[in-house]
């Protein structure tokens, strides 16, 4: 008798083992309460034949064609040639069996197996896994609560893109904690460094009203696809895929690279040739998307299917590799070769790579996206499975102990499905309770001191690691956000949700130039002597927005202290309440 969410990662698992045809034919019983097929196939969405081949040596042909066209190589690309980091297993081996950490271009290679050396922040590792959606099952969640308190400082940060991080983990303990990970199915390559992050997905995906297709097979298909094609590593520069299932939790696709966004199509509309399209859910492709460099990802006019959806992204993957720049790392992410092309140029080389023509459809043949709840991710939220429950967890800037993670994942078991849901915004969800047990289940989380419910102002709180644990912070953001929600909580009430953003440096993990009020780190100078007394500090921003609301935050202070970040936060907030024109008005508005 197991539940959709059950079954759902059960198929999967099955369909991921080859055993399918085994248990089908060996326990029929079995196979019918997971719902599998008679036949004994499963297919998973984009495991079709369409799927390009893989070119051998793809990472040296690129860069060959840089270096015949008289362009030196950055000192990255340079290291990446000479040895392949994802070949260095040994290496991280011999450190971690001599207690080193690793030197020059190895601390770029390490990344590549989801080690970061994070000094002079601080002399230890920090660690990034890879969680399909962001899904994550109660013994995964466990896993990690265990090797967090032996390995490292005890506690996990749920980041931005839907993950876990683990920090001070020492050099000798490197290979202990990885094996430990990969164990229990937790495989994290390529989760820092020049590769494709954690595929995100709708946090909500299976479990709500209003989506119009389940992400979760899609998100589980494209991490597979990057975990077990060899070419998938090694690219340009970072790079971010996010499905986004039109649930009320927003996956923000439009701030990832390649953003797939979920769109019903009526009766009677037709593509760009005139062709009726058959009625139904497809997904919308935009490219380009990196906030931090003020660019949304841009609508490319094409529409897919669901199952062809992972092969389209490895061939746009694919055009990266080979001509994103590999000279200057700065130019190196996928916008680059977009502003440089044009991106009808990009669509018409991922179709030679596809081999075959993308269907063409102008947005207005697409109904809207239902709409998103802002602060959708904290709260209790009926399912569309009748009498079932999802509670959005609240934890500051991301922040759980070991023990709170264990309490989470005993709870998900005993009230939910075993299954625990990160969101981009830096919280959980726990799925599948029944009503009844509602009460129970915030009674546990209370134990744990973890609540369901917060002010506006605290819901939609995100800060990147911040100067405690990232060498390029210029201020210590995760405190600062603690420190201005207690300020604020005390002088002022909000009726509507707002988003706050804290990131501690331009590269913008926190995207602060979506926020209602973005927050960006600065070194502020108390003084105009030289050696005036230097602080941190602010710029702020306003009216930055995601989805419906896309808009690129306005700056509207420069150099703020920290110690006066909540008086004028404060100001911004009384400023808006006085003027708006509905009671609803957004801050881009
Ligand atoms: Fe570090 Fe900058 Fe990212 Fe914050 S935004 S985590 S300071 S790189």
């Amino acid at each position: 008798d197991f539940s959709d969410e059950q079954k759902h990662y059960l198929q999967g698992f099955v369909a991921g083992s080859g055993l399918t045809q085994l248990l089908v034919n060996g326990r029929a019983s079995f196979a019918t309460a997971l719902g599998l097929p008679a036949n004994g196939s499963i297919s998973l969405p984009g495991g079709g034949s369409e799927i390009p081949p893989g070119p051998e040596a793809v990472h040296y042909r690129a860069q060959d064609a840089q270096v015949a066209a008289g362009k030196k190589l950055c000192p990255e690309e340079v290291a990446k040639r000479k040895k392949f980091p994802l070949d260095q297993w040994n290496d991280l081996v011999q450190h971690s069996a001599e207690g080193k950490f690793p030197k020059g271009t190895d601390v770029l290679a390490f990344k590549y197996q989801g080690l970061f050396y994070v000094a002079p922040a601080q002399d230890s590792y920090m660690a990034r896994l890879r969680f399909a959606g962001g899904i994550v099952p109660s013994f995964q969640f466990r896993r990690v609560a265990e090797l967090a308190e032996v390995h490292g400082g005890g506690f996990s940060d749920v980041t931005t893109r839907a993950n876990l991080q683990i920090r001070e983990i020492q050099a000798g303990s490197a290979i202990d904690f990885l094996e430990g990970l990969h164990d229990a199915g937790i495989l994290c390559r390529g989760s820092g460094a020049d590769n494709i992050r954690n595929v995100t997905g709708s946090p909500t995906a299976g479990i709500d009203p209003q989506e119009l297709i389940d992400t979760r097979p899609l998100s589980r298909a494209m991490h597979h696809y990057i975990l077990n094609h060899r070419e998938m590593y090694g690219l340009p520069r970072k790079f971010n895929i996010a499905f986004d299932g039109g649930g009320k939790i927003s996956a923000v696709e439009d701030t990832n690279d390649i953003g797939f966004s979920a769109v019903r199509v009526g009766q009677g509309k037709t593509d760009s040739d005139g062709q009726l399209i058959e009625p139904g859910v497809y997904f919308r492709l935009a490219l380009g998307g990196i906030t931090g460099h003020k660019d949304f990802a841009k609508d490319q006019g094409v529409l897919l299917k669901p199952d062809e959806c992972i092969s389209v992204a490895a061939a746009i993957v694919r055009v990266f590799i080979d001509n994103g720049d590999r000279t200057d790392r700065k130019k190196a992410r996928l916008k680059y070769v977009l502003d440089r092309w044009g991106h009808a140029k990009y669509i018409e080389e991922t179709e030679k790579v596809l081999g075959r023509k993308l269907r063409k459809v102008a947005t207005a043949m697409c109904e809207p996206r239902p709409a998103v709840d802002k602060h959708g991710h904290i709260g209790v939220f009926p399912q569309k499975q009748e009498g079932r429950f999802y509670v959005g967890v609240v934890l500051p800037v991301g922040r759980i102990t070991a023990e709170q993670m264990r309490g989470i994942a005993d709870i998900a078991d005993k009230f939910g499905s075993g299954m625990i849901r990160l969101t981009v915004w830096q919280n959980l969800l726990i799925s599948d309770i029944a009503e009844a047990d509602i009460p129970a289940v915030q009674e546990a989380l209370a134990k744990l001191n973890l609540a369901t419910s917060a002010t506006s102002i605290r819901a939609g709180l995100v800060a990147c690691t911040g100067a405690a644990g990232c060498k390029f912070a210029m201020a210590h953001t995760k405190q600062h956000a603690m420190a201005l929600a207690e300020a604020l909580e005390k002088r002022i009430e909000l009726d509507v949700p707002v988003n706050i953003h804290l990131t501690g440096c331009p590269n913008s993990c926190a995207q602060h130039y979506m926020g209602d009020i973005g927050l960006i780190g600065t070194k502020v100078s108390l003084g105009d002597d030289d050696d005036a007394e230097e602080v941190e500090g602010y710029h702020v921003f306003v009216g930055g927005g995601y989805g419906a609301d896309q808009s690129i935050g306005r700056e509207l202070y420069r150099n703020i202290p920290a110690t006066e970040l909540a008086k004028t936060v404060e100001k911004m907030i009384r400023g808006y309440k006085a003027n708006r024109t509905t009671p609803t008005e957004s801050f881009n508005e």
